[in-house]
This record gives structure tokens, C-alpha cells and sequence, in this order.
């Protein structure tokens, strides 16, 4: 079976991280940054970076609507951190007239475990991805306020009890960079989910 194909939104944020971690995953992992690119993918993964930065470029650089239709009809998505942002149908805290693509059906608060100063890492316990914690690293990270009934929670923050994993259908989002460990669960059920949908 030939390998499927992801792409890594290029606009901004750790991009060649992703691109590693899904090649070890076994997936052909590709840099996208215009909407032609699009319609060769069966998958996309939206980095960290910053979310205001990444609804600015995706406007610059026509992606905005293009991203926000593949989506909605149905191409699995993995957002870490910002990506997770972009990903959410609400979004709290976020700057005057700031746009997501979104498809979870689910509330995000930016920044919510605090500044900069606040970034951290735990360990977490993920729901079908073995007894093994997996260690988490928080950058100025959100968390999920609220979410819809189809919204599986995947993982919790232990300290705050927050949720930083969920899925919905072939829709991924963590809180925190799996790309920055190297521990490949997060991308391996992505590239299965990826699997499954083709
Ligand atoms: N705080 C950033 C935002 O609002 C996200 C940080 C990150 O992706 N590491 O987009």
C-alpha cells in the first residue's frame, strides 16, 4: 500500500519538527503553504506557532476558506497547540475579529495556563494510546473550555484537570507539541486516522 500523504501547513511555527515525526510515523509528509497544494493531500497537520499569526497569513495567503471547506467536508486534520486553536468552531480570549478554520465542535481558550512564563511539562495519560504516560510539552498553551457531545476527550492536564486531547471523527488536537518529543503515539493514531479515511 503506498504511503499516504500529509501535509504540514508552512505558513509559521515548528514545521520541520512535524514533517520528521510523520515520516517516522510512515506517512510521505510534505510542506504546504498555497491552495493549490491542497488537493494532492489525505491529511494535514497544523503546527504550534501562534494562532493570530497563523489566521493573518492564512488570509494573506489565500488559505482561510480553502482550508476552512477541506475541513468541513471531511480531510483529517491534526492541530498541536496553536494548530489546535485553528481547529476549534470557538475560540475565548483571542484578539478582535481573530478567525479559526475550525471543525471541533469545541471551545478553546488561548493562553489559558498563563504566560510564557507558564510553559511546563507533564505527563499524560492518553485514552487508547497505552498504559505508558506521554510526556507533554506546554508552550503558552490552551485548553478545551467546553466541548460538544462528538468530542472524545483523548487526555487531561493532571494538575488542572483541564483537557488537552480530544477528537472528533478524523479531527486530532493536543494543547501540547508532540512534534518536540520523541515519543510518536500522537503521530502514529493520526497517520492511522489518515489510513482509515482513504
Ligand atoms: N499562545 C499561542 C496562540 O495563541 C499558541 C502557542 C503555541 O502554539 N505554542 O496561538
Amino acid at each position: 500500500m503506498t504511503a499516504r500523504v500529509i501535509g504540514v501547513l508552512a505558513l509559521q511555527g515548528d514545521v520541520p519538527e512535524h514533517l520528521r515525526a510523520l515520516r517516522d510515523a510512515g506517512a510521505r509528509a510534505v510542506p504546504v503553504r498555497r491552495p493549490e497544494e491542497l488537493h494532492q493531500l489525505d491529511g494535514l497537520v497544523i503546527p504550534g506557532g501562534e494562532s493570530t499569526t497563523l489566521w493573518r497569513l492564512s488570509v494573506a495567503f489565500d488559505m482561510l476558506e480553502p482550508l476552512r471547506k477541506l475541513i468541513a467536508s471531511g480531510l483529517p486534520a491534526f492541530g498541536s497547540c496553536a494548530g489546535m486553536i485553528m481547529l476549534a468552531d470557538r475560540l475565548a480570549d483571542g484578539v478582535a475579529g481573530q478567525l479559526t478554520y475550525g471543525g471541533i465542535d469545541m471551545t478553546v481558550r488561548r493562553n489559558a495556563f498563563g504566560r510564557q512564563v507558564d510553559s511546563f511539562e507533564s505527563d499524560i495519560t492518553l485514552a487508547g494510546l497505552g498504559e505508558e504516560p506521554l510526556r507533554a510539552v506546554f508552550i503558552r498553551a490552551p485548553w478545551v473550555a467546553q466541548n460538544g457531545e462528538d468530542v472524545a476527550v483523548l487526555g487531561t492536564d493532571q494538575r488542572t484537570g483541564r483537557i488537552v486531547a480530544v477528537r472528533q471523527g478524523q479531527l486530532l488536537a493536543t494543547a501540547f507539541h508532540p512534534e518536540l518529543t520523541p515519543d510518536r503515539r500522537i503521530h502514529e493514531l493520526f497517520v492511522d486516522i489518515v489510513k482509515d479515511n482513504t
